[in-house]
């Protein structure tokens, strides 16, 4: 079977990385010239933000397989209003990088996937479909937009008596 995978971000990689664990090896396109070629900016896994899931990082390994470093451990939390200012302090979460860092989590998952990543390959439906087989086409068709065509409808009948 052949599987494309559309951008080589958290999800592109993910995909590709589980994928590979059940013995496939997915064609990933993406469009810039590397992967995270983009500015570096940091960004947060907390519980504060990923509720219900403690600590995600923890979760991510043992429950997908998907193995992540982070930055640093958050370990307080200060927020302030006008007036005042009050902390929270205990296991908060993480800090991680994204983007041009040889750390930063989509390079750290591009380093651990085996299939190949086409670079500077812009993808659209139009250009999937070429190397697709007219079965799954049909089938797309039929699930989606044209369901309702009567002519699409009598195809349907007879694939399903068939
Ligand atoms: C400013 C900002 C701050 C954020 N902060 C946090 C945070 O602190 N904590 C948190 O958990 N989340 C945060 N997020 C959200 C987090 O970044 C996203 O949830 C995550 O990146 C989504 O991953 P993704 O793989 O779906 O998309 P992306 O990481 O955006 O990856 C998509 C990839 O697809 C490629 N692509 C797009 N279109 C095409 C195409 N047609 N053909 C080929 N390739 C294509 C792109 O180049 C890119 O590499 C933040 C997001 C932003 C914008």
């Amino acid at each position: 079977m052949n599987i494309a995978i559309i951008g080589a971000g958290l999800a592109g990689l993910s995909c590709a990385l589980t994928l590979e664990k059940h013995g496939y090896s997915p064609d990933i396109f993406e469009k810039r010239k590397k992967v995270g070629d983009r500015p570096l900016i940091g960004e947060a896994m907390s519980p504060l933000l990923h509720r219900p899931i403690d600590d995600a990082i923890k979760y991510l390994s043992e429950t997908h397989d998907i193995h992540l470093k982070p930055t640093t451990n958050i370990q307080k939390i200060f927020v302030h209003s006008p007036n005042e200012t009050s902390f929270l302090e205990g296991h908060l979460g993480y800090t991680n990088k994204r983007g041009k860092d040889k750390n930063s989590y989509e390079r750290q998952l591009a380093e651990q996937v085996k299939s190949p990543i086409h670079l500077k390959s812009k993808s659209n439906m139009k250009r999937s479909r070429k190397n697709t087989p007219t079965w799954s086409w049909l089938l797309e068709i039929l699930l989606t937009r044209k369901a309702s065509n009567p002519s699409i409808q009598r195809l349907k009948l007879r694939l399903q008596v068939q």
